[in-house]
């Protein structure tokens, strides 16, 4: 099948003739006896046991991402961060040394700065773009190289391909969180990378009504981490958020191939208007890492982030000025998304350290919905006024 029937139609056949899966919210599963209980719990017999371990909604949406992120299996939990912090625990132990990207998500800078060390991990962060730029750092106790392309919220990139040849050669894991794009737009198993990591909280949800994250990669890596990291974790999704996933999904082209194209329109009008100094978004013809994307990306991606010249009071007064756009955190939803870090989600790091990471006063990030794109352009442009 071609992609877009894949997201449709990758479903389990649920049984008595129902066009959709049936929510199974039941915490056990009967074993009909003892000889068939004794062989699911040795994997002997592929049923269900209890919900914590498997779920039949839960695993309708691992068979379904596995196949659309080109894995060989994937791994369903009740958040992003349990996914990223679950993979990395899964693979990593007292003694190793990780690379990871100085530009992450928030919680995931602060797992790999502070909680990962108090088990012994040894964590490097640098700003990379390449395998030649990585691996200097690469010691003979280095396990994994971890990194988000595009980068939240500078929307930077990295060359997988290149930290992929790098990463083969001396035996060592990539894992690339995919969620600014989704699995419509990038698929960085496709270029060499080990592990891809989701917060399906975002754009394979699409509706903003769930929280949830998934891990997808080899069979090799996903069952030791299904028997050790999720059974003992227990950080396991719900079969009514599983169910709302597997159904979000299958909208999920329509819905980016519309935002992006929003995301166009206004990216290159923001970068027209006087009261914005700098936009950033893959999409611009001077964007500089236009190279990379062309190598990986099958286009932009709905996330902007633009500099105001006037700083953090425009910013605040943007925020209480947008009417139509939903001053919110998150992104990947069809309702189009804004906020501003320096006030936000960066409020609490010190402003030089902020600004060293590009996150200045004025800076701005908006997750482009599915809205009409006058409607949005209209609301953004009576704030910048
Ligand atoms: C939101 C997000 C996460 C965390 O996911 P949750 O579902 O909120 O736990 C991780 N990485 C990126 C890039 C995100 O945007």
């Amino acid at each position: 099948m071609k992609y877009a029937s894949k997201l449709v139609r990758v479903n389990k056949d649920p049984g008595y003739g129902s066009h959709i899966s049936p929510v199974y919210l039941t915490s056990t599963f009967v074993f009909e006896n003892a000889q068939i209980g004794a062989k699911r719990f040795a994997g002997e017999d592929p049923g269900f046991m209890y919900s914590r371990l498997g779920n039949p909604n839960v695993r309708e949406l691992e068979e379904k991402m596995a196949a659309l992120e080109f894995g060989e299996d994937c791994l369903a939990f009740s958040s992003g961060m349990a996914a990223i912090t679950g993979c990395l625990l899964g693979i990593l132990q007292a003694g190793d040394h990780i690379i990871a990207h100085t530009s992450l998500y928030g919680a995931t800078y602060a797992f790999l700065a502070k909680t990962i060390k108090k088990f012994g991990v040894d964590v490097t962060f640098v700003a990379f773009k390449t395998g030649e730029e990585v691996e200097p750092y690469i010691t003979a106790k280095t396990k994994a190289i971890y990194f988000e392309t595009p980068s939240n919220p500078m929307l930077s990139l990295v060359d997988m391909e290149s930290i992929a040849a790098i990463a083969k050669q001396k035996r060592i894991l990539t894992i690339v969180d995919n969620t600014f794009l989704s699995p419509y737009l990038q698929n960085p198993i496709q270029h060499g990378i080990d592990i891809v990591v989701h917060s399906a909280t975002k754009y394979l949800s699409g509706h903003g009504y769930l929280i949830g994250g998934l891990v997808i990669s080899s069979k090799d890596i996903i069952e030791p981490m299904r028997k050790e990291v999720q059974k003992n974790m227990g950080a396991n999704l719900s079969p009514m958020d599983a169910w709302l996933l597997c159904q979000g999904i299958r909208t999920l082209h329509i819905r980016m191939d519309r935002s992006q194209h929003n995301a166009q329109i206004l990216a290159e009008r923001l970068e027209k208007h006087e009261a914005i100094e700098q936009v950033f978004f893959p999409g611009l013809s001077n964007f500089e890492d236009n190279y990379i994307m062309e190598k990986q990306m099958k286009g932009p991606g709905a996330m902007i982030s633009f500099v105001l010249r006037r700083g953090y009071e425009a910013g605040v007064k943007l925020m209480n000025s947008v009417k139509l756009s939903t001053l919110a955190v998150s992104l990947g939803d069809v309702g189009t998304l804004i906020q501003h870090p320096a006030s936000m989600t960066h409020a609490i790091i010190p402003k030089e350290e902020r600004e060293k990471a590009g996150i200045l006063d004025g800076l701005v990030r908006l997750s482009v919905g599915i809205e009409d794109v006058e409607d949005i352009w209209n609301d953004l442009e009576i704030g910048l006024k």
